[in-house]
């Protein structure tokens, strides 16, 4: 970090903002030229407040030239994350998921049909919301623990881990089975529920805020592995912008971003970010050319039915279309481990 110092600084001011930076375990590097003096701040700098300093008064401006995520950054972890799913399944590093199921589970039923159907085709994890964050109060809200013990059924009987989302720490005690946590964009900045699943012992599947930046992403990351996990998942599932023939804009670029800036595996749900079925299968070729280490997709026996989100699911053949597809190109370009 690097501070700049107001012309009028005193020598005893600057002396002892120094003394306050090395109590914080900083060392100092002061240079002083002509007309301004300044501190370059060497060492763990993540507990300043870059604001906090600039409202001193004998600071003029202070930057940060280091990210403020230390966990998460590639930098300090250069191998990539490889998370290991209930043993049977690997994410990162190479190894690529795909992840299908409804966007609901809607009854016993529907779930293990579908979860048969998406593991045919080529899914690792079956995914279905037990606990759904509507925008409208009157619409379905999901079937809660009841929901989660019919993902768990679906998993005895194909094998196939879970994830599934969780709106609040309360809920923590019902997902004893559930092998992935999903931390919903909505909740992306839901700090509190971050610390608690920090601290469960579950991976943890975090989605983009719908307004968030790749930096904000990444600072949540953070705030979940300050906790002890260290194995997060990263979806990029569409952002808000001007946009309105897709239901959000896929950041496609975030994928290579965060790449580059983390070692943690980094997924796309092509469902949510163009809301739309007929736009799913050339996004997924697309995030899977990007070079994506999984992709979450909401398949549906019945779309025309479905009490969520029915217009962006696939059917069970639509989406082995898919998944055939997303091999190929993983295949011709040798991303296969
Ligand atoms: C979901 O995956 O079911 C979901 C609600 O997605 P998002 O949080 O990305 O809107
Ligand atoms: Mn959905």
């Amino acid at each position: 970090m690097i501070a700049v110092l107001r012309q009028d600084a005193t020598q005893e001011q600057i002396e002892s903002l120094c003394s306050w930076f090395r109590e914080k375990g900083l060392d100092v590097h002061i240079s002083r030229g002509e007309y301004q003096t300044i501190l370059g701040l060497i060492g763990d700098t993540s507990r300043i407040d870059t604001d906090l300093l600039c409202g001193l008064s004998i600071i003029e401006s202070a930057t940060r030239v280091s990210e403020p995520y230390k966990s998460a950054n590639r930098k300090f972890h250069p191998q990539d994350t490889v998370v290991s799913v209930s043993d049977t399944v690997r994410i990162g590093g190479g190894h690529f998921a795909l992840i299908a199921g409804p966007c609901s589970v809607e009854s016993g039923e529907q779930i293990t049909t579908v979860a048969q159907a998406v593991q045919k085709a080529g899914a690792a994890i079956l995914r279905g919301g037990a606990f759904k964050p509507r925008t409208s109060p009157y619409d379905f809200q999901g079937l809660g623990g009841e929901g989660i013990k019919m993902l768990s059924q679906a998993k005895q009987i194909t094998g196939m881990p879970i994830v599934t989302e969780i709106m609040n720490a309360n809920q923590l005690d019902l997902f004893e089975d559930v092998d992935i946590i999903q931390v919903g964009a909505r909740n992306m900045q839901n700090f509190d529920l971050l610390k608690e699943l920090g601290r469960c012992g579950k991976p943890i599947l975090l989605k983009r805020g719908l307004s968030s930046t790749i930096k904000e992403l990444l600072m949540s990351a953070e705030y979940i592995m300050a906790g002890g996990c260290e194995e997060v998942i990263l979806c990029e599932r569409g952002i808000r912008t001007f946009e309105t023939y897709t239901r959000n804009t896929l950041d496609l670029s975030a994928i290579a971003v965060l790449q580059e800036r983390t070692h943690l595996p980094v997924i796309v749900d092509p469902s949510h970010a163009t809301g739309a079925a007929r736009l799913v299968a050339p996004m997924a070729r697309a995030a899977a050319a990007a070079g994506a280490d999984g992709i979450m997709i909401e398949v549906h026996n019945d779309p025309a039915s479905a009490l969520c989100d029915g217009v962006q699911a696939l059917t069970p053949e639509q989406f082995a279309a898919v998944a055939a597809d997303v091999k190929a190109v993983r295949g011709a370009l040798g991303l296969d481990k």
